[in-house]
């Protein structure tokens, strides 16, 4: 009765500070929007068409910054898909094919169909690859728009859409835009903070873990990019009603470089940081009015300030939390007695079987024939000298590397090679021998990204805040705190990932595969950079873990640990099984003893 008040007190405290939490994100956005909202009122049109300039850019940045910021796509080319919607809505509405907001509509739709033609090189072209790409479309955008002079007036150009009153004033426009610029701030912070925000980024900043944890890229990436090209058509349909008049040139390649640039200087994986950095951009060439015509140059001046002295741009000048000190000299210290809580589920109890598994890089034989066991409820710990395959064997386990010969199957069925997102599916879970986590997100969405595929709401679900997304952030914020008390980081939630010491990066890979709710757990050297004790405690937790059911694949090179925790063991030598037996068996075998572990 007492602990069920206090945990009431305490669930109450909670959603108080979340919900002050959310007034504090949006503070700022609610003053730079407030400016902008009193800006007609306080001066004169020429300044009303400059916010309205502004807000319109930021609509189109706002779901570009997902693509770049987020994602971490090198798309420079989005001036060819303001294009399209300009063109497209002036077409439509000066031809009297259909009314405004109905042009309006199918240039949001041309521009998602068209942002995923443009981003489609994205899964296979890296970076500057994929950015010439996109620059490519934009030369032939431009193109199109000059030699179809039948319907686009080519070099003479086409009259923008007229708005209706009360939105056909400057005024009343200016206001209209600054209600779209609000809603696609809305959208993309509710995106951002969403199951599907956290992916793009650790999309960005550790894609191999964020393929162990069931999350598809491809999937991801086309989402977004029909999403970033809506909102560029649509703040291109808004570009032409402010022009009035279009014609190819309008749409220079400066243009696309002031968005890009905007998010570069904002700062990857922030929404204030590029609106603030669209709003300089924007308003610059119009306070060094003499410079108008240097704009591209003063661009790249900013740029290389921002890259010199702030690299993280102005998201990370304004990141003051993150700024005060560590404690130093923190302990971990795990609480195996909470994991029942967090492993919860029915379990299939079938073994992960590996079959005559061979596997070369080249000339190298890095797994040679081999068989292995993996059962719930038991420890199968792997050992060997550094390059006998251990960790390779992890990666065909989790289908990073498709073997030549041989079979990976769970409970008989076999376990696609070389799909490495189909893993988390069936309940295999990992961490890495080089912890991969995104250092610039918070200890607490590290290991909420972990539990990405338990989400039930859709992307759009997400985009309007609706019920099931605001169900998944609860279910997910509540099981990630619990995992972190689990293996003893509790108190480093909000801190960022890349200040944590490297012993605590591996505790925070363990949580992280813990919301997946796995069946398996394999885990590559996690005692390695740990302190004695830490290792006593990191022993205790994986015993729990598998005392849960769990099936726990343990490659390391601490010898107590392996032998006082492990079932079972395997000794890999040039990828070819040297012995394998019960760790008093492995203990007195001679050729072990001798070549290993050096008795
Ligand atoms: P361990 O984890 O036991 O130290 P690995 O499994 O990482 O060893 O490596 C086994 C062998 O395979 C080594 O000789 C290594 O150089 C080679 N190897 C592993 N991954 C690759 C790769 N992606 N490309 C080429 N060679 C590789
Ligand atoms: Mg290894």
């Amino acid at each position: 009765m007492k602990a069920d008040t206090r945990n009431a007190s305490i669930a109450a405290h909670e959603s108080e500070g979340s919900w002050r939490t959310t007034a504090m994100h949006a503070l700022p956005f609610v003053t730079v929007f407030g400016f902008a909202a009193i800006v007609p009122m306080v001066t004169n049109d020429y300044w009303a068409l400059i916010a309205t300039r502004a807000a319109i850019y930021w609509l189109l940045v706002s779901g570009l910054n997902l693509v770049v910021g987020f994602a971490g796509q090198l798309a420079i080319g989005y001036v060819a898909l303001l294009t399209l919607g300009a063109y497209t809505t002036s077409v439509l509405v000066s031809g009297n094919v259909m009314p405004l907001f109905a042009a309006f509509g199918v240039a949001a739709v041309f521009g998602a169909v068209f942002g995923v033609v443009v981003g489609l090189p994205a899964l296979r072209l890296r970076t500057f690859y994929f950015a010439m790409s996109t620059l490519g479309f934009a030369t032939i955008v431009t193109q199109i728009a000059l030699a179809w002079q039948s319907v686009t007036g080519g070099g003479i150009g086409i009259a923008g859409p007229e708005f209706p009153a009360p939105f056909n004033t400057t005024t009343g426009f200016f206001y209209f835009c600054l209600g779209c610029a609000v809603l696609g701030t809305w959208m993309t912070a509710n995106v951002a903070h969403s199951r599907f925000g956290r992916a793009l980024i650790a999309i960005r900043d550790a894609e191999v873990a964020t393929e162990s944890l069931g999350i598809s890229k491809p999937r991801m990436l086309v989402a977004i990019f029909v999403l970033a090209g809506a909102f560029a058509a649509f703040a291109g349909g808004l570009f032409a009603t402010l022009q009035t008049y279009i014609t190819p040139d309008a749409f220079s390649f400066d243009l696309s470089v002031l968005f890009f640039i905007a998010i570069l200087i904002g700062g990857r994986g922030s929404i204030l940081g590029p609106l603030l950095g669209t709003v300089i951009l924007t308003l610059l060439p119009e306070f060094a009015a003499p410079l108008a015509a240097w704009s591209t140059f003063l661009y790249a001046v900013l740029l290389l300030a921002v890259v010199l002295v702030a690299p993280g741009g102005i998201a990370a000048l304004l990141d003051f939390k993150n700024r005060r000190p560590l404690q130093t000299n923190r302990a971990i210290i795990p609480r195996p007695a909470l994991l029942p809580d967090i492993l919860s589920r029915e379990r299939a109890g079938a073994n992960i079987a590996l079959r005559g598994i061979t596997l070369s890089f080249g000339a190298v034989r890095a797994i040679d024939g081999l068989d292995l066991d993996i059962a719930p409820g038991r420890i199968h710990g792997l050992i060997g000298p550094n390059g006998s395959g251990k960790t390779t064997t992890l990666n065909v386990i989790s289908g990073y590397y498709a073997p030549q010969s041989g079979t990976v199957s769970l409970g008989g069925t076999a376990l696609e090679p070389g799909r490495p997102e189909t893993r988390a599916e069936h309940g295999i879970a990992r961490t890495f021998q080089t912890p991969r986590i995104v250092g610039e997100a918070s200890v607490l969405q590290n290991v909420m990204v972990g539990g990405t595929i338990a989400g039930q709401g859709t992307l759009v679900e997400s985009l309007l805040a609706l019920p099931r997304h605001r169900r998944d952030e609860r279910m997910l914020e509540d099981a990630a705190k619990l995992a972190l008390r689990v293996v003893g980081l509790e108190s480093l939630a909000p801190v960022r990932a890349d200040r944590l010491q490297h012993s605590e990066l591996r505790f925070l890979e363990i949580a992280r595969a813990l919301m997946l709710r796995p069946q398996f757990l394999m885990l590559d050297e996690p005692a390695a950079g740990l302190s004695v004790d830490e290792i006593a405690r990191l022993g205790e937790l994986i015993r729990e873990i598998s005392r849960q059911g769990v099936g726990v694949l343990l490659v390391e090179h601490h010898a107590d640990l392996i032998f006082d925790i492990c079932d079972q063991i395997t000794v890999l030598n040039l990828g070819r099984t040297l012995a394998a037996g019960t760790p008093s068996e492995i203990r007195q075998h001679k050729e072990v003893v001798s070549a290993y572990l050096g008795g």
